[in-house]
Parts: structure tokens; C-alpha cells; sequence
């Protein structure tokens, strides 16, 4: 035993004492020994440590180190017992296996005995051996949790920063990725000076308040640019303080599939213009500023369709962008330029003194309009109509102005097309009327309630009857019977042309077997078809079909067509008519010198008939003009083996100048005003034959 224990005791009370100190020492949970020196005998050692060795505390007393612990244990921890022996405090931990194989972690204490409070003479060494397994995996297990904590963080392709009152502390890989910044240039810095100025009052609020809930912010990269970030923050208690746990999520792709359909929902996707919606919506935050007066343009393409009809869909879009284009280069910076659809454009003027500007801004689209477009390689030409509508003046909301302009627009087609107009009372009127007039007639359709009046040809020569004229008369709910001139070019600018033309079609052919089946009217009935029925239906495959359907024979029908349709595309037309030849169909040039007419074609085209115009006929004989028109067309149609047929003969003196010409056929009020079939039936079975002869 060291003497300091024991040096001052008395026998009784040092055996006392001995035995307290052993009583502790086998209680501690370690093994404990004392070694002298230079002997490094054993003077000391407590059950645990003594039976460890596998000795009793009595067997071990002046055993030296080797001795008590075995050559190998002493092999490995020579080492530490000489620094000991020099002085030193040695610590160390090591593994031990124990002899059921039990691995347990001890800590080791080679602790310097010295004499006085000098130190000047090491005396011996204590041995001090704790069992630390528990506390050994305690540490090892936080520490790999760590190491998996750090691997995760920076295996996530979300940045994740940790802060205290929005101090940062760590942050990942990613967050270096995401913002440019390395953690050693962020550590120690308030999230908000990453976050944009204006987002910085939401960001501070959720830290605040503690919210676990997602929310948006911009921040800035190292380089400047902003990025849209998703940020859901967590707090969490760590070493008795409130740290936040905050994941930072990268949304500029989300961000910008979210604005290019905000874009969309208000584009029109040909132009990139804004779409109706979206004019309505400028125009009422204009109108609500109400800085001055206003003005709105209605722009709508002169024969739009046309281009489309012809040349393609395709073009029709080039020419569209282009004039979006020209548009927007007519207007000032602060000024709409939208496109409700198809060919209709509007523009919004936010800011203008006097009409005066309005109108200059419309000459100068006008003006811009003038330029030839390329369109494909084809170089075009296009007007529009523009109606001008004024605020405060025409209305006080965006519908009402809107109105106005498209009404002030509808005048300037009516005007003649390519100019302007400004609203005028009463115009809006008319655009009503058209709307109506357009659904009656859509009725008018649907009840097929139309019927053919029937106007009959006669042969100068001999006053036979050679055909009749089918003339189509809408059965109009109030006005009562309506003319074609009254509705047709209506309907063809509504788009309703062709149900009406298949209708009369059909009626003509199935009306004339009927009086053929009677016995009556073996000539043929002429039927009537525009140039935009030309263009659009399958003529011949649908007049195929209608004579099958009827049993009409087709040397019975013919088609009397305008000259403008002749003018136009003349490798479908010549396809066409020739087609309608093939079939067996007469066909006749109507209104004949009132077209363009270019004698080439009427040799190129398989035709029968040439309808003089009544124009030319009406002042004849008085005038000696037209006398000589209606004499060289007559000319003209023998000389290339055609038919001529007079319309509109009124009087006895045309009937007998035409027959002096060498006409072969009239039609007109001298011979019938055209009737219905009814009528024409007992001109058939009656006099009215006889009358023509
Ligand atoms: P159009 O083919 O030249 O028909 C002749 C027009 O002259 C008819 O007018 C007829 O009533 C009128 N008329 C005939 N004889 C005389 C006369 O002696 N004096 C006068 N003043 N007029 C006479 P309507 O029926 O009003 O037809 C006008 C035009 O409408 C027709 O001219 C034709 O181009 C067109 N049309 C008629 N029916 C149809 C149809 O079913 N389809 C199409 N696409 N157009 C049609
Ligand atoms: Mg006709
Ligand atoms: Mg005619």
C-alpha cells in the first residue's frame, strides 16, 4: 500500500481504514491497481482487477506488471506503463475480448504517484480501468448518425440550410449549387440577404411565426439572377435553442410552364397579340384610369376568306403575323393591339385629344395595309375596314365601344371597303338587323322555307318554248317572298350559301321530272350557282347525286355560272366544267359583258350559252351603244358556236331587234314574269304556250 494511505494510522484504527478503502474499492465499478517503483511490483490491487488477471487480491501483492497480466497483455501495453514510469499521465482506450467473446471498450489510466507536493520523486503508478462500452456506443452511433445525416443532405438535389434567427449555421451541397455561394461564404450571414427585397417580409413572418407550411420567395444567385424558390422551413430544438431546418426548392421550371400559360390563356397563340379576353380586361383598367378620351378600331381584312380559299390556310397565317406586325407598328408604346379571331384586329388608343387621332392613326393602318405583302413568294394586296368608336362620346364600358367600332366597321365594308368610319348613332342598329336577318335565315334553312319561281325561255325563231330559269325567293316570315338579290350575297358572306344551292338544286331537277312524268315541258331547267359555290362544293359529284336522286335525264339541266368564275384557278375550273360536260349539263355564262371577260377563255371552256345582260338590252333599241354591245355578242357567240339568249326582254321592238340579229333565244317579262310552279303548270297546259308562239 502507498504510504500516504496508511502513515498516520495507529494499528487499530490503520486496520479499520485498510479495510473501508478495500470495502470501496472492490465496490467501484473499475479495476484499480497500484504498482511501485522502479519494481513496478503489485502493492495494490482490488477484486476486480485481481480476479481479471486471474488472481485473488492476496496472490497478485508483489507480482510485477508482467507477471500479473501475462506476457501478451504486457507486450501490448509496455509502451504505455514506461511512459508512466517517466512521469506522465497516460490515457489511452483500447478493445478487449472477452473470454465469452464479448467485445467491450475500456478506458485505461496510468496515473504518476509522486512524493510531496514537489513531484520530484514518482513513487509508483496507479492503474485506473473503466469499463466505457455503453458510453463508447452511445458516441459511435451519433457519430455514423452524423454521417449519414451529412451524406443525405448532400445526396439531395434539394438545398437545405440550417438557421437560428435567421443566422446561418450549415447548409448542404446543393445550397452551394443552387445559390453560387460555398457554406464558408453563407455560415454566420442572416438568410435574408439572399432573399429579393420584396419577398424579404413573408420570409421573415414564416420564420417568425414558426409556419411549417410551403410558401414562395425569389432569392438571388451569387451572380445576381433571381430564382423562383419553394421553402418549406421546420424548427427543431438542437443544444437548447430553436434552430430552423429549412428545404430550398428550385421552381423556375414550374414557374415558367405557369407563365407561358398565363400567356396563353391571353394570347392569340398565330400573333402572340392579346386575345379578346384579354383586350376586355386592358380595356375596362383603361377605362378605369380614365385619363382623357379613347378611342377603339375595329380592323376587319377585306375578302380575307379569299386569300384563305385559295391559296391555303398556310398563307392565310403568314399574312395574318404580318399584318399583326404592321398593326403594332401603327400605335404608340401605351396603346392594345389584339385579335378577336380570324381576320378581326383591335386596336385600343388610351390616350387621344381629339377624334383627329383616331383618324390619323386609321389612315396611318390604311396606309400601312398599302404595302404589297409577300406571302409564300406571291406578292398580295389586302385593305381593311376600320370602324372607329370614341370614349366618352359612343360609351362608357368596353362592350359598348366595342360595339360601336364593330358597327362603324360594318358601314365602312358597306362604304366600299378599305376606308374608315367613325360610330354614328343608329349603326349598331343595322349590326342588330344583321344578326337577326342571319338567324332567320339559318331558320329559313333548317324549314327549307325557300321555293323556285320559274321563268321560261323562248326560241326567236319560232317562239317555241326551249327551257325555264329556276330563280330561288326566300318565304322571309314577315316580309313575305324576298328576292334572291335581297339574300344571296348575304348568305354567302355568312357562310350559308351552300345548303341553299342544294336545295334549289335538288328542287329544280325534281320538279321538272314531275312535269316531264306528266307529260309536260320536255326542255331543260337552268339552275343558278355564285362563284363561291363554284369554288367550295363539289359541283359535279353533287349534281350527279341530285339528278340520280330526282331520275332526272342531265341534257335537262343546266348551270348558268358568272363570268368572275371563269377568271379564277383555271385548272380546277376547266377540271370542273368539264366534268358537268362529261355528265351531259348544259352550262351558260350569265350576265354576260359584265365581267371582265377575256375572249380566250370562252374558247378554252366547254360552254353552250351566252346570257346577254339585261343592262345591255333594256335600252335597246333607243340606244345605239348598246344596240352595238348586243349586236357584236351576238356575233361573237355565232362565230364561236355558241347559243345567246337575251335576258330581260320587255318590249315587242327589243323582241324584234333581237331577232333581227340572229338571237336564238329570250327571256323576260314580254314573255313571263318568272312564276311559281303552280303557275307555270297551267302556262304549260293553257294558252301561255300559245301566247309565246
Ligand atoms: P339572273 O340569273 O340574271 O336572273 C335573271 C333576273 O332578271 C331575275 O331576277 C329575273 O326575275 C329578272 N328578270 C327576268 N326578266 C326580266 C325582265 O323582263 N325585266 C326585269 N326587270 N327583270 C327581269 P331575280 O329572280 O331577282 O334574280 C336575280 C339574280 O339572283 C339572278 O340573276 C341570279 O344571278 C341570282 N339567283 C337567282 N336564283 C338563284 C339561285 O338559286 N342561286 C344563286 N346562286 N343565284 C340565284
Ligand atoms: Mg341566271
Ligand atoms: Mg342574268
Amino acid at each position: 500500500m502507498p504510504e500516504t494511505i496508511n502513515a498516520a494510522s495507529t494499528a487499530e484504527q490503520g486496520r479499520s481504514s485498510d479495510l473501508l478503502l478495500r470495502l470501496i474499492a472492490d465496490s467501484v465499478p473499475a479495476l484499480m491497481a497500484y504498482f511501485d517503483l522502479p519494481g513496478l511490483h503489485c502493492l495494490f490491487a482490488n477484486q476486480g482487477y485481481a480476479a481479471y488477471n486471474g488472481h485473488s487480491t492476496e496472490s497478485i501483492l508483489g507480482l510485477t506488471v508482467q507477471q500479473a497480466i501475462g506476457d501478451k497483455a504486457w507486450q501490448a501495453i509496455q509502451p504505455h506503463v514506461e511512459r508512466s514510469t517517466r512521469g506522465e499521465h497516460v490515457k489511452y482506450a483500447r478493445e478487449q475480448t472477452l473470454p465469452n467473446g464479448e467485445v467491450r471498450m475500456i478506458e485505461v489510466n496510468l496515473i504518476p504517484h509522486f512524493e510531496g507536493a514537489q513531484k520530484d520523486r514518482q513513487l509508483g503508478s496507479f492503474v485506473l480501468i473503466t469499463d466505457i462500452t455503453e458510453r463508447w456506443r452511445a458516441e459511435r452511433s451519433v457519430r455514423e448518425s452524423e454521417e449519414r445525416m451529412r451524406k443525405f443532405t448532400e445526396a439531395t438535389d434539394e438545398a437545405i440550410v440550417f438557421h437560428r434567427d435567421g443566422l446561418i449555421s450549415d447548409g448542404n451541397e446543393a445550397l452551394y449549387r443552387l445559390t453560387g455561394y460555398a457554406l464558408h461564404e453563407v455560415v454566420g450571414l442572416s438568410i435574408f440577404n439572399f432573399i429579393s427585397p420584396e419577398w424579404r417580409a413573408v420570409a421573415l413572418d414564416y420564420t417568425r411565426s414558426g409556419r411549417e407550411d410551403p410558401y414562395e420567395v425569389t432569392i438571388r444567385h451569387k451572380d445576381g439572377h433571381a430564382i423562383p424558390v419553394e421553402v418549406v422551413g421546420k424548427t427543431m430544438p438542437f443544444h437548447h435553442a430553436d434552430y430552423r431546418i429549412v428545404v430550398v426548392r428550385d421552381i423556375t421550371a414550374r414557374k415558367q410552364a405557369q407563365e407561358r400559360e398565363a400567356f396563353n390563356a391571353l394570347h392569340d397563340s398565330l400573333t402572340q397579340l392579346p386575345n379578346r379576353r384579354h383586350l376586355m380586361d386592358q380595356l375596362a383598367k383603361a377605362l378605369a384610369r380614365r385619363q382623357g378620351q379613347m378611342a377603339v378600331l375595329f380592323v376587319n381584312l377585306d375578302h380575307f376568306k379569299t386569300v384563305n380559299d385559295s391559296l391555303g390556310h398556310h398563307a392565310g397565317d403568314q399574312l395574318l403575323r404580318e399584318v399583326a406586325d404592321r398593326l403594332r407598328h401603327a400605335v404608340g408604346e401605351a396603346d392594345v393591339v389584339a385579335r378577336l379571331g380570324s381576320d378581326e384586329f383591335v386596336l385600343v388608343l388610351t390616350s387621344i385629344h381629339a377624334p383627329e387621332d383616331a383618324a390619323r392613326v386609321a389612315d396611318a393602318v390604311l396606309q400601312a395595309m398599302r404595302t404589297v405583302f409577300t406571302v409564300g413568294h406571291l406578292p398580295l394586296t389586302m385593305s381593311p375596314s376600320i370602324g372607329i368608336s370614341l370614349f366618352p362620346d359612343d360609351g362608357a364600358t368596353g362592350d359598348a365601344l366595342l360595339r360601336c367600332a364593330d358597327a362603324a366597321m360594318q358601314q365602312a365594308k358597306d362604304s366600299g371597303r378599305g376606308n374608315r368610319q367613325f360610330y354614328q348613332p343608329g349603326m349598331d342598329l343595322r349590326a342588330m338587323e344583321v344578326l337577326q336577318q342571319e338567324r332567320l335565315l339559318r331558320e329559313a334553312i333548317a324549314d327549307s322555307a325557300f321555293v323556285l319561281h320559274y321563268q321560261p325561255q323562248i326560241c326567236l325563231k319560232d317562239g317555241t318554248l326551249r327551257g325555264f330559269e329556276a330563280l330561288v325567293r326566300w318565304r322571309h316570315p314577315v316580309r313575305g317572298l324576298v328576292g334572291p338579290i335581297d339574300f344571296i350575297a348575304f348568305a354567302e358572306s355568312r357562310g350559308l350559301i351552300t345548303p341553299i344551292g342544294r336545295w334549289v338544286l335538288h328542287e329544280a331537277c325534281r320538279q321538272l321530272k314531275a312535269w316531264q312524268d306528266e307529260g309536260l315541258a320536255l326542255v331543260p331547267v337552268a339552275v343558278n350557282l355564285s362563284a363561291l359555290e363554284f369554288r367550295q362544293r363539289d359541283v359535279a359529284g353533287e349534281i350527279a347525286a341530285a339528278l340520280t336522286a330526282t331520275g332526272l335525264a342531265p341534257q335537262y339541266l343546266e348551270i348558268e355560272l358568272t363570268e368572275s368564275v371563269l377568271m379564277h384557278q383555271t385548272g380546277q375550273v376547266l377540271g370542273t366544267l368539264q366534268a358537268l360536260k362529261d355528265l351531259g349539263v348544259g352550262i351558260s355564262i350569265d350576265d354576260f359583258g359584265t365581267g371582265y371577260s377575256s375572249l380566250a377563255y370562252l374558247k378554252r371552256y366547254p360552254i353552250d350559252k351566252l346570257k346577254i345582260d339585261r343592262s345591255f338590252v333594256m335600252d335597246t333599241p333607243g340606244s345605239a351603244d348598246d344596240v352595238a354591245i348586243v349586236t357584236a355578242i351576238v356575233q361573237m357567240g355565232r362565230s364561236l358556236q355558241l347559243k345567246t339568249v337575251a335576258e330581260g326582254v320587255e318590249t315587242a321592238e327589243q323582241m324584234a331587234l333581237l331577232r333581227s340579229l340572229g338571237c336564238d333565244l329570250i327571256q323576260g317579262h314580254l314573255i313571263s314574269v318568272p312564276l311559281d310552279a303552280p303557275a307555270i303548270r297551267q302556262w304549260l297546259l293553257g294558252q301561255g304556250a300559245q301566247t309565246a308562239a
